[in-house]
């Protein structure tokens, strides 16, 4: 068997390596026999689905039994609406995560290249990989994505940049002047993917997305979710916004049923609730400045944030500060698989969760001093 494998699959595949999730509650529960457990590992929205969305989906229950459609009419009509951009420039993937595989398949072979930060979220490289391809990380700049950097990295190989905007795991992003500096040197022959899937966390205004280039005509596919601020992370609904002959050819490639009917009609209700989403902004906005200050008052060091998360730094050995948070209940993602062993990325939560986080934090930091 070890034999067959090893001389069989592709040789592609031991390169991969495996996601690491953010711990889920139930397997916390299990593992420690705690029951009362946040979770600020994954950037969940802490104030769960959008309310129409749930109420769409129980009202479609009863149609479980019918294939989906599947070409998603009604949300790629609805996101067509929201944009302003014509439907046939909508992709729509089984979550974000799907279409960078679907992107991978249609662009990459071989012995190309795509370039992305680093640290930056690990699907880019995932889906380089299993197409034989090389992923070049260029380190981010003061946490931030250096663009001048990651022209320089550009060779006859590269066939696609990923810009997380903001980036994950740091939260940081690249801004109107630096996007239009890198869009006027990037070569048109390179597909650009602008990930922007906390674009609606975004609250600085020198932050821009990468749609006006779609508009100019070039080569690019801006990638959002349901998963963040809409808080359908379980539905797996995400789309991409690019050209009709992209679209068109990442859709060759495609499975015919690849989002579920819960998730077209989830999605679509969330879309229009307007209400869920400025609460949920609001609430971040709130967490962010509560975690800024108490970060302050305990004299630790923080990354900025434009998304619904912070990296910010413990001082101590960030796998130790995890397992002990966990003790308390509090799961959190350590830094060290973005190469900061001192690092976390918290999720921002609700008022009370943030508090509960700090209060573990400051007592897990004064026992290991
Ligand atoms: C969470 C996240 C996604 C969304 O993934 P889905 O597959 O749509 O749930 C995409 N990109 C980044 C950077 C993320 O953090």
């Amino acid at each position: 068997m070890q034999e067959f494998i090893k001389n069989r699959a592709r040789q592609e595949i031991f390169k991969l390596k495996p996601y690491t999730p953010g711990k889920p509650i139930e397997e916390v529960k299990r593992e420690l026999g705690l029951e009362d457990i946040i979770k600020l590992a994954s950037n969940e929205n802490p104030l769960g689905p959008a309310p129409r969305a749930i109420e769409a989906i129980s009202n479609m229950l009863s149609e479980l039994h019918l294939y989906p459609d599947a070409n998603c009419f009604n949300l790629k009509k609805a996101l067509s609406g929201f944009y302003d951009i014509p439907i046939t420039d909508i992709l729509i993937g089984n979550g974000s995560d799907e279409l960078l595989k679907l992107i991978a398949e249609t662009f990459l072979s071989s012995g190309d290249q795509i370039i992305v930060g680093k640290p930056t979220f690990s699907e880019y490289e995932f889906a380089a990989l299993i197409m034989g391809a090389e992923c070049i990380e260029v380190p981010l700049k003061d946490f931030t994505h250096d663009l001048p950097a990651m022209l320089a990295a550009i060779t006859p190989k590269t066939k696609i940049i990923v810009i997380c905007n903001p980036n994950n795991p740091t939260g940081t992003i690249v801004n109107r002047t630096q996007i239009k500096e890198f869009m006027d040197k990037v070569p048109d022959d390179i597909l650009v993917i602008f990930d922007e899937a906390y674009y609606e966390y975004v609250e600085n205004p020198d932050y821009n997305t990468g749609l006006e280039y779609l508009a100019q005509g070039r080569n690019i596919i801006v990638l959002r979710t349901f998963s963040k601020i809409y808080g359908l992370a379980a539905l797996r609904v995400g789309y991409g916004l690019t050209s009709t002959e992209i679209a068109q050819a990442v859709e060759r490639v495609m499975e015919p049923f690849n989002v579920n009917t819960p998730a077209q009609i989830g999605a679509l209700a969330a879309l229009q609730d307007k209400e869920h989403v400025q609460k949920s902004r609001e609430l971040n906005s709130q967490g962010k400045q509560y975690l800024y200050n108490e970060f302050k008052r305990l004299g630790l060091t923080y990354v900025p944030t434009e998304a619904n998360f912070i990296f910010m730094d413990t001082g101590a050995d960030c796998r130790e500060v995890f397992n002990r948070l966990l003790k308390l209940g509090v799961i959190v993602r350590t830094g060290d698989i973005f190469g900061y062993p001192t690092f976390i990325r918290v999720t921002v939560g609700t008022e009370e969760e943030n508090q509960r986080f700090i209060a573990s934090l400051e007592k897990v930091l004064k026992d290991l001093k």
